[in-house]
């Protein structure tokens, strides 16, 4: 099975800092997948370069098979949502004019009224927002703020999301409540990737990505990553990831019966 989102051996550099080192993954259609690490490993830079906003020094991002640099911009765009970790609508407009004015900027030429009317409809539903339709995005909680920011990705309908930490600054439950959503929105068949600090709701998740200071240190399920730790919880991660530098992680995740799992779920194989 091809995944339907791959990165094989990305490796990027900027101002003589190695960022990412050889991140090869692979997300199918209807996974959540977190990504985790500690601040500064290459998160959001490990999504610019899937989201073709950074480009990588070397390997490579494939989408659907294809490399990404083979896609016009227009079907970049169409295939991929990114939402970057601050905030991208900043406004007194009512959420759903905003959504209209977005829907009017990113959908085709000569769409009708009523299929941006049902274009935003259909987002405000999916982001489970149509109840505050009328209300000024600056008057929205933080919470709802960053799915009106995740809404203007979905009017394309994107298959592909790429969420740069959507539920940081929220309590617990709204954390889980917008896991659940993007669950939801996975299940519909979306591969998403979201970066994330709070451990609480990987169990909602399919898969979970790790990486340090620019390695892979681990990309499988829950329960591999609990056995490839050693660990009883995964908050107990991050302090396990200290008991050794970031290559040996990476070496030792190469090595491991998670990585054999991903190469037959079809993630490209490090090259190194
Ligand atoms: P994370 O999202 O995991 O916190 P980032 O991807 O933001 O990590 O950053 C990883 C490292 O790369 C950090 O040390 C950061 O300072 C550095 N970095 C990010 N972007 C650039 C850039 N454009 N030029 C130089 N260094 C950068
Ligand atoms: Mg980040």
């Amino acid at each position: 099975m091809t995944p339907f989102l791959a990165a094989r051996d990305l490796k990027l550099s900027r101002g003589g800092i190695q960022i990412l080192n050889g991140i090869s993954l692979g997300i199918q259609r209807g996974e959540l997948v977190a990504l985790l690490g500690p601040s500064g490993s290459g998160k959001s830079t490990l999504l610019k370069a899937l989201g073709g906003v950074m480009l990588p020094d070397g390997g490579e991002v494939l989408v659907d098979g294809q490399p990404l640099d083979a896609l016009s911009s227009a079907e970049a765009a169409a295939t991929i949502g990114s939402v970057p970790q601050d905030d991208i609508i900043h406004t007194g407009l009512p959420l759903g004019r905003a959504l209209s004015y977005a829907a009017r900027l990113r959908l085709p030429a000569g769409t009708s009224e009523a299929e941006v009317d049902a274009a935003v409809e259909r987002v405000l539903a999916a982001i489970e927002l149509k109840d505050r339709a009328e209300v000024r995005i600056s008057r929205l909680s933080g919470g709802q703020r960053k799915r009106a920011s995740l809404g203007v990705e979905l009017i394309l309908a994107p298959p592909v999301l790429l969420l740069d930490e959507p539920t940081s600054g929220l309590d617990p439950d709204l954390e889980r409540t917008s896991m659940r959503l993007f669950r939801r929105l996975a299940d519909e068949g979306r591969a998403i990737l979201c970066t994330t600090h709070s451990t609480d709701s990987l169990d909602l998740t399919h898969q979970l990505v790790i990486v340090v200071r620019g390695h892979l240190a681990f990309a499988g399920s829950l329960a591999d990553a609990l056995a490839h730790f050693e660990v009883p919880d995964a908050a107990l991660i991050f302090k396990r990831l200290r008991d050794a530098r970031p290559e040996q992680w990476a070496q030792r995740y190469r090595q491991s019966p998670a990585r054999q799992r991903a190469s037959a779920r079809g993630a490209p194989t490090p090259l190194a």
